[in-house]
């Protein structure tokens, strides 16, 4: 039998490493085939609609493949220039071509807009396939490629079952949404790889939440990469490695059970205290994504959950939880935690957190990040905020509970948030529910420099401040989190920044409200002796990064790293203070 000598070689493809830890398995390439359409006859009333539907898919396709096309710009020059036709040739059919012309026909003759391109594609497909050219019959794939790509679009199909999957599986995937992430359960899924992504993204921070080792940005992750191929997943090195040489994998096992020893390790910091070493205590929470973290919130030693996000309850599915649904949620992580608090925030969709079942509310923003996000849409939409203020006030009475709103930008939204929080109260009160009394806390993100600046005036409306400096990079520094392209500029030591976290937590500070920061720094041991030096004295973090700051606090003299603390401030360069920063990590 002949053997195809490529098969075998491995291939090592750099990315961004976003999730710490080395996964090694059998690769699941995540299909982009066609996936079952509906078929149905439209309403003559529905016809625009539909075309109007068809266009904002046309729309995401070609969004979709400029990225990828500037992705694969990055290549080795000989692929760059290959797949770079390739990418022209789908957005010339996703532009003003013989596919969408006829598609737009059939939907005018009433035909739904999936089973529109799907009988389009089948018809170019066979005229190609009638023609003796070798050239146009190997273009047929490409038709159906383009074909999928509109059809999901047009279904919205970001739900995949990963759950049938051989244990140890690792996801390979062109992108990978935080619903889809949300998905992945770390019983049966080592680790994931994706063209497209960047280092602060939802999907990064949701890996990170569940443990997975994964990595984003790799170009040319999907050439030649079949389902079952030998993988691992660098999360540490920012490396993808495709049927690795048993060098290669013997070095990784070895790195794998190192890793392991120093978790183990780690475990033994558990019980004891988060102080420096002249004893000033630290409070070191958790950002919870999904319920099912809850346990592992307990077992890292974390004093409570200092960010619970609670975009889960309305990721994977097309209808909206409504109240009761929302508090037994709630309810159960509340009694989960037995008497720890928990800062649940109101919902964060809108950037690049969707959840299909709220697409009724969003129009195609041109600046999703700067759009209705977040407690705009509450605002906009009273009924989803009440419903889950009522949840929250209900579970409320179930164990300590804190209201954190995010995105917040001025006085007046913290002001109507909390009219509405009574309102909703006295309305449950009326019917005899039982809810958290006194009412919870009300508390704001700092994640807007606006919000930042105005911190005084926030101080005086608000219960308690939790800086997410994720967002506060991205809007400070004008770099969208997500884009792996510009993930060398997201720089969360950047002089300004870092000026906006100091004033905050100052203002704060002043007013005496508590103040934690729940942005990815507070996480990662490198930033904890700057954010200490500034004046913070709680930090929100992913479960399993609790021991490791833990650690880094307990070796700390805070009086050494608030002098540290004062010379970065002086300083104009992001280089600079990142080297002022890592030498006094070091000892220097
Ligand atoms: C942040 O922006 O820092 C934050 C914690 O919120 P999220 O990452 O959910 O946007
Ligand atoms: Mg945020």
């Amino acid at each position: 039998m002949k053997t195809d000598p490529l098969a075998a070689t491995q291939r090592s493809l750099p990315g961004l490493g976003v999730s710490a830890g080395i996964a090694i398995g059998p690769a699941h390439v995540v299909e982009t085939g066609v996936v079952q359409v509906p078929e149905y006859c439209l309403p003559e009333d529905q016809v625009d609609t539909e075309k109007q539907r068809f266009a904002e898919a046309l729309t995401k396709a070609r969004r979709q493949l400029r990225k990828l096309k500037a992705k694969s710009e990055t290549l080795p020059e000989a692929a760059a220039e290959e797949i770079g036709f390739l990418l022209e040739a789908h957005l010339s059919m996703v532009t003003n071509s013989r596919l969408t012309r006829g598609v737009e026909r059939r939907i005018e003759d009433r035909l739904n807009a999936e089973a529109a391109v799907q009988a389009e594609i089948a018809e170019i497909a066979h005229s190609f396939a009638s023609i003796d050219d070798a050239y146009l019959a190997a273009r047929i794939a490409d038709v159906r490629e383009v074909g999928s790509r509109l059809i999901r679009n047009l279904l919205q199909h970001d739900y995949q079952a990963f759950s049938v999957l051989p244990p140890g599986s690792v996801i390979i995937a062109e992108d990978l949404t935080p619903a889809d992430t949300a998905l992945l359960d770390p019983r049966v899924v080592a680790g994931f790889a994706a063209v497209l992504g960047g280092a602060e993204g939802h999907t990064a921070i949701m890996a990170r939440s569940l443990g997975l080792p994964a990595v984003v940005g790799v170009a040319g992750l999907m050439a030649g990469l079949r389902s079952g191929d030998t993988v691992i997943i660098d999360g540490i090195g920012g490396r993808v490695i495709v049927n690795p040489s048993a060098e290669t994998l013997a070095l990784y096992r070895q790195r794998q059970d190192e890793r392991a020893r120093e978790r183990e390790q780690l475990k033994g910091l558990r019980k004891l205290p988060a102080v420096t070493l002249d004893g000033t205590p630290v409070v070191l929470n958790a950002n919870v994504e999904l319920p099912r973290e809850v346990e592992a919130v307990v077992s890292a030693g974390a004093a409570g959950i200092g960010l619970l996000r609670t975009e889960f309850l309305f990721m994977n599915r097309s209808d909206l939880p409504d109240e009761d649904e929302q508090y037994r949620v709630l309810c159960e992580v509340v009694s989960g935690m037995n008497g720890r608090p928990v800062t649940a925030r109101t919902l964060d969709v809108g950037g690049d957190k969707l959840a299909v079942a709220l697409d009724g509310y969003f129009g195609e923003p041109a600046n999703p990040a700067l759009g209705l996000r977040a407690i705009r849409l509450g605002l906009r939409e009273p009924r989803l905020l009440e419903t889950q203020l009522a949840a929250m006030l209900r579970a409320g009475a179930h164990g300590p509970l804190r209201i954190l709103l995010p995105l917040i930008c001025s006085v007046s939204e913290v002001v109507r948030v909390r009219e509405m929080l009574v309102t909703v109260a006295r309305r449950l009160k009326r019917r005899g529910v039982k809810i958290a009394d006194p009412l919870p806390p009300l508390g704001v993100m700092i994640e807007v420099p606006g919000a930042a600046l105005a911190a005084d005036a926030l101080a005086a409306v608000a219960d308690f401040f939790a800086i997410g400096t994720n967002d506060l990079t991205q809007y400070t520094l004008a770099i969208d989190r997500g884009d792996d392209q510009v993930a060398s500029l997201y720089e969360p030591l950047h002089p300004a920044v870092l000026r906006l976290i100091q004033f905050a937590t100052e203002a704060a500070l002043r007013a005496r409200l508590p103040v934690s920061v729940c942005g990815e720094i507070a996480g990662d041991p490198r930033y904890t002796a700057l954010l200490l030096g500034l004046g913070v004295r709680e930090l929100s973090m992913v479960p399993g990064a609790v021991p490791l700051v833990k650690r880094r606090i307990r070796c700390l003299d805070l009086n050494a790293a608030t002098r540290r603390a004062h010379v970065i401030m002086d300083q104009s360069d992001s280089a600079r203070i990142a080297a002022l920063l890592d030498g006094f990590n070091e000892g220097g």
